[in-house]
């Protein structure tokens, strides 16, 4: 008898959006006053910029003529895309990252989900808390986790991002081989500054552990102090794997390209103490379960370098750091308890009145008419918060700031 993947038993209920969207279309089928606006969106709304576009047209017409019709590319993306990325998103800010450590591929969600298979099974793996679900997830269904139990897997080592520790929490005190850092944060918005990443990489290289660096938002990151990538951090060649994608950066997210940075360095052991390179693991992976992203939509991402393409998706991301401003402005007049939101599109807020993030959730679509995503969905410190996103268009975000700008909440920080 064929028995199923009994990990994927452990596995909770996406419960979290698909709650959202229940609620929220329960209400709209109640017929509200006035339209209800989503801050809840992790999806961007502006267009793709039209220098890809222009770029994925050429690609398109390529692909029709026998002379520079391409079939399968190369596992790891083609040299004209690695190049680009290696030279315009590392090497210009002063890292020295090679061609041949990038990883082009259809997504950050996959990477983030699969790079663990090249380590073993007994890993412990440590998250954020609150934490993107995909990292906790992906390590279930590879039966890391343990049982869920208390609102928590007994294997993974839960760190916790508070007010306290300003949502950057220190490395953990016991064994951790694997750890997921995202920075800046899904859902807090927090940015993790030179500092606290570089204690992380040293605890890594000290402890032998490896740190999974989700960075699909450091196109939002605008202070020159703060880290864009953890590879301008001493010694994180040896310690650390750099996820990032042109989802948010580039409007990707239904076009999908991504990467990953591999660097050469980085060796991981066997049970014999026999030493590996964890990039020539992942290439095998690659060309084991991965046929590469389409041509057509990596000419697509080479163009996000052009000199047009990284002026018009500047413009967007600026657009989208201004809708996170508009935001902020309006939560801090209400006097709202809010944190996020600079150099990132999340804003985490404090619920006002110790009320839960459900019952504010149920509040905001009530009073407000705005649907956000309530924080102790992703994880058990994100009780009493609250995230909005600035993805939505500049107008409807400015309808919405208007609408929480005539309610005055009481909401105390730490
Ligand atoms: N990592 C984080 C932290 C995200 O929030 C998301 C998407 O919301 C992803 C990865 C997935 O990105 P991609 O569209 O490249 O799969």
């Amino acid at each position: 008898m064929t028995r199923i993947n009994e990990n994927y038993l452990n596995l909770q209920g996406s419960y979290l959006f698909a709650e959202v969207v229940r609620r929220a279309a329960a209400y709209r089928a109640s017929g509200p006053k006035r339209e209800v606006i989503s801050l809840g969106i992790g999806d961007v709304s502006r267009p793709l910029a039209p220098a890809v576009v222009e770029a994925l047209k050429k690609a398109c017409d390529e692909m029709g003529r026998a002379e520079t019709f391409r079939g399968y590319g190369p596992y790891e993306g083609y040299e004209f895309l690695r190049r680009a990325i290696a030279q315009h998103d590392y090497r210009a800010r002063g890292v020295d990252i090679q061609d041949d450590e990038i990883f082009v591929s259809d997504g950050a969600k996959s990477d983030t989900a699969c790079f663990a298979e090249v380590f073993s099974q007994q890993a412990v793996v440590a998250v954020q808390d609150p934490v993107y679900p995909v990292y906790v997830d992906s390590n279930v269904m590879a039966g890391r986790s343990g049982g869920f139990i208390g609102g928590k897997f007994s294997k993974i080592v839960y760190l916790p991002c508070t007010e306290k520790n300003g949502f950057s929490p220190l490395p953990p005190q016991e064994r951790v081989d694997l750890a997921y850092l995202c920075s800046p944060n899904n859902p807090t918005g927090a940015v993790m500054t030179r500092q606290a990443l570089q204690r992380w990489v040293d605890w890594a290289n000290e402890h032998e552990a490896v740190i999974l660096y989700d960075s699909a938002y450091e196109a939002f990151i605008r202070e020159k102090e703060l880290p864009r990538s953890i590879f301008e951090i001493s010694g994180a060649k040896t310690c650390a794997v750099e996820f990032r994608s042109f989802s948010k950066t580039a409007g990707f997210t239904g076009t999908r390209c991504a990467y990953c940075v591999v660097p050469k360095d980085l060796t991981v052991k066997d049970a014999q103490g026999a030493v590996h390179h964890v990039r020539d693991l992942w290439l095998r992976r690659q060309s084991t379960k991965f046929n590469g992203v389409s041509y057509i939509v990596q000419r697509g991402a080479e163009a996000v370098f052009s000199p047009d393409g990284q002026k018009q998706t500047r413009e967007a991301i600026d657009g989208y750091l201004n809708n996170a401003q508009v935001i902020l402005r309006a939560l801090r007049g209400a006097g709202f308890c809010v944190y996020g939101g600079e150099n990132s599109p999340y804003v985490w807020l404090k619920t006002p009145n110790a009320m839960t993030s459900w019952e504010f959730f149920d509040f905001m679509l009530d009073k407000l008419q705005i649907v956000g995503t309530p924080g102790s969905g992703f994880g058990q410190c994100g009780e009493g918060f609250f995230r909005l996103t600035a993805f939505n268009t500049p107008d409807l975000t400015r309808q919405a700031a208007e609408r929480i700008m005539q309610f005055p909440f009481k909401g105390e920080c730490l």
